[in-house]
């Protein structure tokens, strides 16, 4: 049993069947990609894990609980943690802040932004930002204003919000997109150092191979809604049909 089993999932839009018949299952503490070529579904599943869509049918256990019918608040109070396909930081607030607000979210379930100043004695909120911030090797620049800060850092800021919850399944929703190379392999040791020292699983979706090679244990192929192939990297690299399929061969 893996932390995250998809059973038959099916999503339609319309017409268009953007999930048929979609089974994955995720083992604790691996760092699991999901491939596939543009509009393959990839999104759509990620967001069928977290509650931003409702399957049509099937079923998705987190830690053997059921998250259909949950609130995303719920699901992210579970332990799933999700990084979005384009980065989601309050450009206003500062580092620090940034990094508070997801605590208090996975807490409270909802808070008043207004209401930051009073609860800025919440010494453990505090003290796990910062422990955080300083593994993201972010301490320095706690106190600038998010908009200000690069690309990269923005990235890696988001991951650290996602972490400061302290998620036991961490979604990344191509991490690297739009990156320089540079900054995504900062990102791929970033991931590296995370899955190391953190009891954690990780799903990732991504386009850049060299990012998918260098981190993933296992690999799900998805085409046009549908699991291709599920295997070890090594495997994945010389299949026919995913070459034929994904790599364009
Ligand atoms: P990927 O992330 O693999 O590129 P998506 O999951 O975003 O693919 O999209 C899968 C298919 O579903 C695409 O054809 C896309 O246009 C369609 N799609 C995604 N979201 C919606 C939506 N909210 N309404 C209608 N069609 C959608
Ligand atoms: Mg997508």
């Amino acid at each position: 049993m893996g932390i995250l089993e998809v059973k038959g999932v099916n999503k339609r839009f319309g017409g268009l069947q953007a999930l048929g018949d979609v089974n994955l299952s995720v083992a604790e503490n691996t760092v699991h990609a999901i491939i596939g070529p543009n509009g393959a579904g990839k999104s759509t599943l990620l967001n069928c894990l977290v509650g931003k869509l409702i399957p049509d049918t099937g079923s998705v256990m987190f830690d053997g609980q059921s998250v259909l019918g949950r609130a995303p608040y719920e699901i992210n109070q579970m332990g799933i943690s999700r990084v979005f396909q384009t980065p989601e930081i309050f450009g206003d607030l500062t580092v620090m802040e940034n990094m508070m607000i997801p605590c208090f979210a996975k807490r409270d379930g909802a808070f008043e932004l207004n209401a930051m100043p009073s609860v800025g004695s919440q010494k453990d909120i505090i003290e796990r930002a910062e422990s955080v911030l300083e593994d993201m090797n972010m301490a320095d620049k706690r106190h600038m204003h998010s908009a200000s800060l690069s690309r990269g850092d923005k990235r890696r800021l988001e991951i650290g919000m996602c972490l400061s919850q302290e998620p036991r399944l961490l979604l990344l929703d191509e991490p690297t997109a739009g990156m320089a190379r540079a900054d995504t392999n900062n990102t791929i040791d970033l991931l590296k150092q995370i899955k190391d020292e953190r009891d954690i699983t990780i799903a990732i979706i991504e386009h850049d191979m060299h990012v998918v090679f260098s981190l993933a244990e296992r690999i799900t192929v998805l085409a046009q809604g549908t699991p291709l192939v599920e295997d070890t990297p090594e495997n994945i690299k010389g299949h026919p049909k995913v070459r034929e399929a994904y790599l364009g061969e």
